[in-house]
């Protein structure tokens, strides 16, 4: 079979997703350890059988639901090609707009000191890395494979400066900083959304932190203060629902100029605080 059979197969087993000509096209190119690109160049040439079979076991385990992120273990998140596994989220297109809240208030070529709360595959301490070379940039997550896996993101974009602790949130920092970010789980243990979607996939510990959806931030907010500075930012991402309840948190850890920033979708999705 060539590569234009094995596309055209594909599509149809996966056409009851919106992605399944990309999804096709992702997988095989993974099968075949080419670009997509290549693909489109060479449509008429024939795939051996070992790679033919490695490929349609993918697009059966993608009929079955597993996210293309984990399939071919790649997920490109801002300028980023990051490695992820089922250890950590899968980085959202949304949490880019945590980056650039951050970005916002770390000035070009400042030395600020940054840290991340449950980094998870790096994502967004590796992408303000990126941004801010002189800036000092702290990560944390709880899971060491997590942690592990962040540590190899880091490697592979030359960014071996961040520095990646174990512990939950804000335990393991020393000294004080000048930013701190967070995505931390926020989905309530009973929302139906957990059981859609590459949610399905994903670990637990990273989508959910209990009952109410609200009891990482409720950690964070009474800690991450001890390691801000007087004046330092808290930028905090959030469910669509949580704003009005995460900035009443905020509040009575008396922090000042809390203010809310809404996603592309139009959803509430980043509270941003300052240390009193
Ligand atoms: N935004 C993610 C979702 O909707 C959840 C991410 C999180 O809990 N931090 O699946």
């Amino acid at each position: 079979m060539t590569i234009r059979d094995l596309l055209d197969l594909a599509r149809g087993k996966l056409a009851a997703s919106d992605s399944a000509g990309i999804d096709a096209e992702l997988l095989l190119g993974h099968a075949l350890e080419v670009k997509r690109s290549f693909l489109y160049a060479n449509p008429g040439l024939d795939v051996p059988a070992r790679r033919r079979s490695r490929f349609l076991e993918l697009v059966r385990r993608r009929q079955q639901g597993e996210p293309i992120a984990y399939l071919i273990g790649r997920r490109p998140f801002w300028t980023l090609d990051l490695e992820v596994t089922p250890d950590v989220l899968i980085p959202r297109p949304e949490t880019e707009l945590l980056v650039e809240c951050a970005l916002e208030r770390l000035p070009a070529a400042s030395s600020r000191r940054v840290a991340d709360l449950g980094t998870g595959s790096g994502a967004i301490a590796l992408a303000i890395a990126r941004e801010r070379p002189a800036c000092e940039v702290h990560a944390t997550d709880c899971s060491k494979a997590a942690l592990a896996l962040a540590q190899r993101n880091a490697r592979r974009h030359g960014l071996d400066r961040v520095c990646f602790h174990a512990g939950n949130w804000a335990e393991p920092l020393n000294g004080s900083f000048d930013l701190i970010v967070s995505n931390p789980p926020y989905v309530a243990r009973d929302d139906a959304h957990l059981s859609t979607g590459d949610c399905r996939f994903e670990p637990e510990m990273a989508l959910t932190p209990g009952q109410s959806g609200m009891e990482a931030f409720v950690e964070i907010t009474a800690t991450a203060g001890a390691r801000l500075q007087a004046g330092g930012w808290l930028l905090l991402e959030h469910g669509f629902d949580q704003a009005e309840a995460l900035q009443a948190l905020l509040d009575q850890h008396h922090y000042r100029e809390i203010q809310c920033v809404k996603d592309l979708a139009g959803h509430d999705r980043v509270c941003i605080a300052r240390k009193h």
